[in-house]
């Protein structure tokens, strides 16, 4: 019999699937990378790990330990997963016009919520982690968007396991939203293959596509700037909300159900697929599909679909 001792030895190692049939160049092929499979659905369960292993490391949590960290959904999850799992207890500062389905997958693993205002997003659950952990300094305070184990998961994880499966990778493509994926993976590849292109997707200015940031809108995760995210960096593309979710829509003609920025990521490697001669592009899906259910995305109406997207949360 071969049995994992625990559901956290199911995070990662997620497959490549192509998606070529979407690249309107036959000698540019699209894979993407399945990052739902993980056992909390998203990308997350990594970094979530990953931050509370170095965290471990470093003594910082002790049995029961309390820790506090903002997030409108994947990170969150992803969190309550691994605390329950290790014994610890969780507060996720959420803001209150997130979907549903988010605020009740964090309630399966047992994490308490507090609310932040919807209308100040994610920005203002930030804002009021950082206070709450000032408050209560028995609190551990892992706090993705500066915390290293947030790329390392990614140059550890995520990207030598596109380099096994596909070592002719030309161009790496994923959304931006703390950076961690961009940055762990982009710089791993391009040590490897100076060649390698990494492009970055962003929602428009002032714009929403979920769990996505354009870092114009006035906030720059200290991790990109320590991580030298400028200089890697070799392009940034704008993916509009109702593009993002036509390329979600897409994906599930594939058999794909993917969350919302899979589309806005797709729509970029598409983007990038038309422009180069021939190359393999590798996208990264950061989520399944089940969490935006209550977008309608799937049903017929874009417009409708877009409006809801406007005044809920999806990250
Ligand atoms: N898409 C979704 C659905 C996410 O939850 C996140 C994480 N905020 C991202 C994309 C962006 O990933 P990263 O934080 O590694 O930049």
């Amino acid at each position: 019999m071969t049995a994992y001792r625990s559901v956290l030895e199911l995070i990662g190692n997620t497959p490549l699937v192509d998606v070529s049939a979407l690249s309107p160049n036959p000698r540019a092929h699209i894979l993407v990378k399945l990052e739902g499979q993980n056992p909390g659905g998203s990308v997350k369960d990594r970094v979530a790990l990953s931050m509370v292993e170095q965290a471990e490391k470093e003594g910082i949590l002790s049995p029961g330990q309390r820790l506090v960290e903002p997030s409108s959904g994947n990170t969150g999850i992803g969190l309550a997963l691994v605390c329950r799992m290790k014994g610890y207890r969780l507060t996720v500062v959420l803001p209150s016009n997130v979907s549903p389905e988010r605020r009740q997958l964090l309630g399966v693993w047992g994490a308490d919520i507090i609310d932040s205002p919807g209308s100040e997003g994610s920005n203002g659950a930030v804002r009021l982690a950082r206070r709450l952990a000032g408050e209560h300094p028995e609190w551990a305070f892992l706090y993705q968007y500066a915390n290293p184990a947030n790329p390392r998961a990614h140059y550890e994880g995520t990207a030598p396991e596109i380099w096994r499966d596909c070592p002719e990778v030309t161009h790496f493509v994923a959304g931006l939203g703390t950076s961690g994926t961009l940055l762990g993976v982009g710089r791993f590849l391009k040590e490897r293959n100076p060649d390698v292109q990494v492009w970055a997707i962003e929602p428009p200015t002032g714009e929403m596509v979920d769990g996505l940031r354009n870092l114009d809108d006035g906030y720059i995760p200290p991790i990109f700037t320590a991580g030298g995210g400028t200089e890697l960096l070799d392009r940034k593309t704008i993916v509009k909300p109702r593009e993002s979710i036509e390329w979600t829509r897409r994906l599930a003609e594939l058999g794909i159900f993917a969350g919302i920025s899979t589309g806005a990521a797709v729509a970029g490697a598409v983007r990038c697929a038309a422009t180069i001669e021939a190359g393999t592009i590798v996208v990264v899906s950061p989520d399944g599909g089940w969490k935006y259910l209550s977008t309608g995305a799937w049903t017929d109406d874009l417009d409708v679909v877009e409006e809801r997207a406007r005044s809920t949360i999806y990250f």
